[in-house]
């Protein structure tokens, strides 16, 4: 297998499947000579969350709290307002957070007043001198366009797994709609933040499948979210079967190695992982994480590790939080692109 350091965008499966079944202890430390290579290893980048418009979501994601299809306890809220995402970004600041996402439980963005008002938000968390990520379903090229305007670093769009176990898992949009919404956001200078989710039933080979898919984009997504199921009662999901760990920090050195530059971030479900799995997922390459002053990530049936003890976790592993900006700013690429 060839160690290049070159960015590659097609990696046969075959290539994949080798990297993946690699002995463990190989293959974390082939992935942490790559992220040597690429990253300050000492380095963690943290995010957090903001859940703007929670519930009553039109899709069927089967894995998801939110959606109006399933009884899930999660109730629909109105949209956040300003005044309060502000403040929830000024305390995440304090607590060394340097990005925080936007999500709202949409299918696609419409251009109307919520819209206006998300780009309010927009600007006003970048003034706080925090990243911005927005998750806000489907969007057109205009769409993405305001969004850069408004000052946002990075749009999430997961892929999820591969195209076709893709379908068991969502029927109310498809694998190519989701493709297209990248493309979209490609078009502007914001980064792209896609991944996926590892525990939905897919195979080994739906993994890769998806690390290949991720891997085609050009160039990489800056930003690659390795969720693990969170389990939700009342979803199809509810009862799968819990990933190993073992395949957490597979697929964790497995994207290091194939989406090298990228931040590699272990997102939903780190929960479960005690602090010697996250630690050698970081070993592994994971270089980014999520993290919460309350329990949950998204909603309250996603839970997340707290501010405290992940200050506690980072500082018995010597490692330092990322600055916000450290890789510069989109919008910094319109004078070179202009
Ligand atoms: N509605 C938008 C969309 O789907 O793009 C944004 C919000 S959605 C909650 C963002 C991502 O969170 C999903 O793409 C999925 O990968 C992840 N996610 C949602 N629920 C999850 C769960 N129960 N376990 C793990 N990941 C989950
Ligand atoms: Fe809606 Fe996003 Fe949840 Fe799917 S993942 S149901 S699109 S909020």
């Amino acid at each position: 297998m060839s160690m290049s350091m070159a960015l590659r965008h097609d990696w046969t499966l075959e290539e994949l499947q080798a990297v993946y079944d690699l002995p463990l202890l190989e293959l974390v430390f082939r992935a942490a000579s790559v992220h040597r290579q690429h990253h300050n290893p000492r380095e963690m980048q943290v995010s957090k969350l903001i859940s703007i418009k929670t519930g009553a979501c039109p899709e069927d994601c089967s894995y998801c709290a939110q959606s109006s299809r399933y009884s899930t306890g999660v109730d629909a809220e109105r949209m956040m307002d300003k005044c309060q995402v502000l403040d929830i970004a000024a305390r995440a600041k304090a607590a060394g957070v340097s990005r925080v996402c936007l999500g709202a439980a949409w299918r696609s963005v419409k251009d109307d007043n919520r819209f206006d008002q998300v780009l309010d938000m927009v600007r006003g968390v970048t003034d706080l001198g925090l990243e911005v990520c927005c998750t806000l379903g489907m969007l057109n090229t205009d769409q993405a366009q305001k969004l850069e305007d408004a000052g946002l670093y990075a749009y999430n769009h997961n892929v999820d797994s591969s195209a076709e176990f893709y379908e068991t898992i969502i029927t109310t949009r498809t694998y190519a709609d989701r493709l297209n919404t990248l493309e979209n956001v490609r078009k502007t200078n914001l980064t792209v933040c896609s991944g996926g989710i590892i525990g939905l039933g897919e195979t080994p080979t739906d993994r890769l499948k998806m690390l290949q898919t991720l891997a085609a984009v050009r160039p990489h997504p800056e930003s690659v979210p390795i969720n693990i199921l969170s389990k939700v009662p009342g979803t199809p999901l509810a009862d799968n079967a819990d990933v190993p760990v073992w395949d957490v920090i597979r697929m964790i050195a497995t994207a290091r190695i194939v989406m090298p530059k990228s931040d590699v971030r272990l997102t939903a479900g780190r929960v479960k992982l005690d602090p010697t799995a996250q630690a050698m997922c970081f070993l592994a390459g994971a270089n980014s994480i999520f993290s919460s002053e309350t329990e949950f990530m998204l909603t309250k049936a996603v839970p997340s590790p707290s501010y405290d003890a992940d200050h506690a976790l980072l500082e018995a592993l010597g490692m330092t939080l990322r600055e916000p900006f450290k890789m510069g700013r989109p919008q910094d690429k319109r004078a070179v692109t202009a």
